[in-house]
């Protein structure tokens, strides 16, 4: 899953370079199909449920699950970018959202703190630890920043199967079970975090999640091992102290 990993974060990589104005969301697709498929993987998204694409891009107030198509991104947009991909059975699965050439104060601020309360959400990772603590520590971020967490889409573990148990949401869950984490458990954390309210529908295409009030909606997603030491980030962008 390491290899899956390392994989999939060069992906990311070289994302931060492609997003612009002026792309339009099918061109990055294609692009991550290319990437993916010439490091000799399979996208895990294609396909799976009858998802179209490799990669599912949502703007702005897309949430989750966005339908890369014509759409040409624009100065000032946020862009959330979901990818996974299979090498040798195993899947790795990530997201970030990025912006556009400039953003405004609120959008920088929302994916300033999505990205703090994934990393929450990942220090909160131990071995004899409950999955909810994750959720609390993600929760309690955004809260504290004036913003909702998504309670209708959680994490989930990974592995052999892109979505595998067990659950694990980004908010605190009495509904949910709420195992004890133990070494070698390899999960996805994937907090979506919103301006306005934490309610989302699905649009009209069937697949792409909005905010219900049409705010802003930030996503990041990192795959996780649970080790002895502590959490691994295996999706972990570079092996820089600040790569994240
Ligand atoms: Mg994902
Ligand atoms: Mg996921």
């Amino acid at each position: 899953m390491q290899a899956s990993a390392e994989i999939l974060a060069s992906v990311f990589l070289e994302l931060r370079r492609l997003v612009r104005p002026g792309v339009t969301t099918l061109e990055l697709d294609e692009a991550i199909e290319t990437m993916i498929r010439e490091a000799g993987c399979v996208p895990s998204f294609k396909g799976y449920h009858g998802f179209p694409a490799s990669a599912c891009i949502s703007v702005n107030e897309e949430v989750v699950h966005g339908i890369p198509s014509q759409r040409v991104l624009e100065e000032g947009d946020i862009v959330g970018i979901d990818v996974g991909l299979i090498r040798d059975g195993w899947h790795a699965d990530s997201a970030e959202t990025l912006p556009v050439g400039r953003v405004s104060e609120e959008a920088a601020a929302l994916l300033r703190v999505t990205r703090e309360c994934l990393e929450k959400g990942i220090a909160a990772i131990a071995p004899g630890a409950r999955i909810s603590a994750i959720g609390t520590a993600i929760e309690s971020h955004a809260k504290a920043h004036g913003f909702s967490v998504v309670e209708s889409l959680v994490g989930h573990g990974i592995g052999q199967d892109l979505h595998e148990d067990p659950q694990v949401p980004n908010f605190r869950c009495f509904t949910m079970p709420d195992p004890v984490m133990e070494e070698g458990l390899v999960i996805a954390i994937e907090p979506m975090i919103n301006c306005g309210t934490k309610r989302v529908k699905t649009a009209p295409d069937e697949w792409t999640v909005i905010t219900a009030d049409r705010g802003l909606s930030a996503h990041f997603e990192h795959t996780v091992a649970v080790t002895s030491a502590g959490p691994r980030i295996l999706t972990r962008r570079g092996s820089g102290v600040a790569a994240f």
